[in-house]
């Protein structure tokens, strides 16, 4: 992942190197290259755009331009600005003061929703709240549920059976008793996901997302989408009031831009990552890491 960006700019550096004084002739080739790579990585258009400008403003300052070592200094440059895109520092999960904490997962079928519900349930146990509940409201395949049940047993949480005649809403508010009379800290709800963004899929999970009032609203998606994350992001970002975002796949083949675009196109935290198909390939989000990683 982002190999091109580091080897790109591993050249980038060579070439400085003795070069003495930076010229900003020597600068706007160094970005070129920086913004082919991060294009090659997928990372969007427009989120390039800005990324290349902010970097060139500082770039430009007369400090790199005086400096020594202009190549190192200008790789700190985009490495501070790639974390800064990313958010920074890591976004912890949330958890309610008043138990159950609600985690609504949103995305498109195949992200790795559920996938993610087990995952979670290790996180979440991390930080010391040991009952997650977990139930499906994916009624309109009924092999969807039997696959979070069967995660919720590799997990060893507890599962609130669910069945596809029964109403979305009706299975949330129901899980949601459920929880509260059985003093779980956590309750995790898995939806439908389709293969597209529609209108009545949108409808029902902001139908959900005002019954259960969770704390965690996340939005997975599958890092391997690269472009079409963004569009996607963007769609359940103006439908839901998102708190953050799995981002899965990451140990697949994805270039990894989607980390970039998702971020910037939402401005929520990238909280987790998916490094896996097992329930242990789970990992909290660090920005600054992520920037060292990419940059290699
Ligand atoms: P859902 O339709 O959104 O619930 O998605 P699933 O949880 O069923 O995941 C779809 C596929 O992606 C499954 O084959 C998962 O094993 C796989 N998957 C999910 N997360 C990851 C991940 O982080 N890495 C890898 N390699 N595969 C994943």
């Amino acid at each position: 992942m982002f190999d091109n960006l580091s080897e790109r700019l591993g050249r980038v550096v060579k070439n400085l190197r003795g070069q003495g004084r930076l010229t900003e002739a020597n600068i706007q080739d160094a970005l070129r290259e920086v913004r082919v790579a991060l294009l090659e990585a997928d990372v969007a258009l427009p989120v390039v755009r800005e990324f290349i400008a902010k970097v060139k403003d500082k770039a430009m300052g007369q400090e790199v331009l005086q400096s020594l070592t202009p190549g190192q200094m200008l790789i700190g440059i985009v490495h501070k600005e790639l974390a800064a895109l990313m958010g920074e520092q890591a976004a912890p999960l949330s958890f309610a003061s008043q138990p159950p904490a609600v985690f609504l997962m949103a995305g498109l079928q195949g992200a790795g929703k559920t996938t993610t519900c087990g995952k979670l349930v290790r996180l979440i146990r991390e930080r010391g709240k040991k009952k997650v509940l977990l139930v499906s409201t994916d009624v309109y395949r009924p092999a969807a549920i039997d696959q979070l049940k069967t995660v919720a047993g590799q997990a060893e949480a507890d599962f609130f059976p669910s069945t596809p005649d029964q109403k979305p809403i009706d299975i949330a508010r129901a899980a949601l008793d459920h929880a509260r009379r059985h003093f779980h800290d956590v309750l995790i709800v898995d939806t439908a996901g389709r293969l597209h963004v529609d209108e009545a899929m949108m409808e029902e999970i902001k139908e959900l997302h005002k019954a259960l009032d969770p704390v965690e609203t996340l939005f997975v998606v599958d890092a391997m989408q690269g472009q079409d994350a963004v569009n996607t992001a963007k769609a359940f970002n103006d439908a839901l009031p998102l708190t953050g975002v799995a981002l899965t796949k990451l140990d697949g083949d994805a270039r990894g831009g989607a980390a970039l675009s998702v971020r910037q196109i939402t401005g929520k935290p990238i909280k987790v990552v998916g490094v896996g198909e097992k329930l242990t390939g789970i990992e909290v989000f660090h920005p600054e890491r992520m920037a060292s990683r990419i940059l290699g």
